[in-house]
C-alpha cells in the first residue's frame, strides 16, 4: 500500500515536471527572439517604374499632350476644349468634360494653370472671388476639388483652391501666381453602398497641392452642392469631370492609378 502511494506520488511529480517542461518550451518557442519570425516575404508588391516625366508605369494616361481622345463632352460627343502645345484649355461656355472611362478608388495627378490675366481680383469685400480661374476636378462627377486663382484673391474659404467645395477648407494655401502651372495629387476612396443602395462608407479624399498636404483623409459628407447641404445618393463607378466655369483654365499631364 505504501509502495503504491509512493509510486502515485512519483507519477504526480513526473507529470508536473513534464507539464512544466512542455509549458516552458511553449513559452520559449513563442517568445520572439528571432527577427525573421516577423518577416513577410510573399506576395511581393508589383514592380512599378517611373518614367522620366515622373509617371508611374501602371498609370492610365488621361491626357498625353496630344488629344482629348480619353474625354467626352458631358453632353455627349467629343470634348470641345482646345488642345495646344502639350496642354488644353477650357472653351468657356462649351460645358464640362468627362473621362470616357469610369473609376472608383483612384490616385489622380493633374496639372492646371489659371489665366495669367486677371480681371477683378477680390481683395476687398464685397465680391465673391469665385470669378478668377474657376474650374474644378470632380471625382465620380460628384465630388469637387476646387480649382481657383487663390493667390491674393479672397473668397469664402471652403470655396478657395484646394477646398473640397463647400465641405472642407484646405489645411494651407499653397497657391502660386496666376499663369503658373500647379499640381494636384488626389487620393480618393469612393463611397460604397449596401444592397438597398444606402450609404455604407463615406468617400475619403486626401489632396496634395504643389506637393503639400492640404486635405488629410477628409470624410466627405456627400456630393458637392452649390446650394444647400451635401448628401449622398447611390451611384456606381463614374467619370472624372473637369468643370467649365467660364474661365480659360488650362490642364496638362493627367494620369490616374486605379487602387
Ligand atoms: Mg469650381
Amino acid at each position: 500500500m505504501q509502495d503504491l502511494k509512493i509510486k502515485l506520488e512519483n507519477n504526480k511529480i513526473f507529470f508536473l515536471i513534464i507539464s512544466f517542461t512542455i509549458f516552458s518550451f511553449y513559452v520559449f518557442a513563442n517568445e520572439i527572439t528571432d527577427p525573421s519570425k516577423t518577416e513577410i516575404w510573399e506576395p511581393s508588391p508589383k514592380i512599378v517604374s517611373i518614367s522620366n516625366k515622373y509617371i508611374p508605369s501602371d498609370a492610365i494616361i488621361l491626357f498625353d499632350g496630344n488629344s482629348l481622345a480619353n474625354w467626352n463632352s458631358i453632353e455627349g460627343g467629343d470634348a470641345p476644349w482646345l488642345v495646344e502645345n502639350n496642354f488644353f484649355t477650357i472653351k468657356p461656355g462649351s460645358g464640362n468634360i468627362v473621362t470616357k472611362r469610369k473609376f472608383t478608388d483612384v490616385q489622380l495627378h493633374i496639372e492646371w494653370r489659371t489665366p495669367l490675366e486677371v480681371t477683378k481680383k477680390c481683395k476687398i469685400m464685397p465680391c465673391t472671388g469665385q470669378g478668377e480661374g474657376n474650374s474644378g476636378v470632380f471625382l465620380q462627377k460628384r465630388y469637387e476639388v476646387q480649382i481657383l486663382d487663390s493667390f491674393e484673391n479672397k473668397t469664402y474659404v471652403n470655396g478657395q483652391a484646394g477646398s473640397i467645395y463647400k465641405q472642407f477648407i484646405p489645411l494651407v494655401n499653397v497657391s502660386k501666381e496666376p499663369g503658373t502651372w500647379q499640381t494636384y495629387d488626389i487620393i480618393f476612396r469612393a463611397p460604397t453602398f449596401d444592397d438597398n443602395k444606402n450609404l455604407k462608407k463615406n468617400a475619403l479624399m486626401t489632396v496634395l497641392h504643389n506637393g503639400v498636404l492640404i486635405q488629410n483623409n477628409s470624410i466627405l459628407r456627400g456630393s458637392t452642392a452649390f446650394i444647400g447641404y451635401p448628401k449622398y445618393e447611390f451611384h456606381e463607378g463614374d467619370s472624372i469631370m473637369l468643370q467649365d466655369h467660364g474661365n480659360e483654365v488650362s490642364f496638362r499631364n493627367i494620369w490616374v492609378r486605379e487602387l
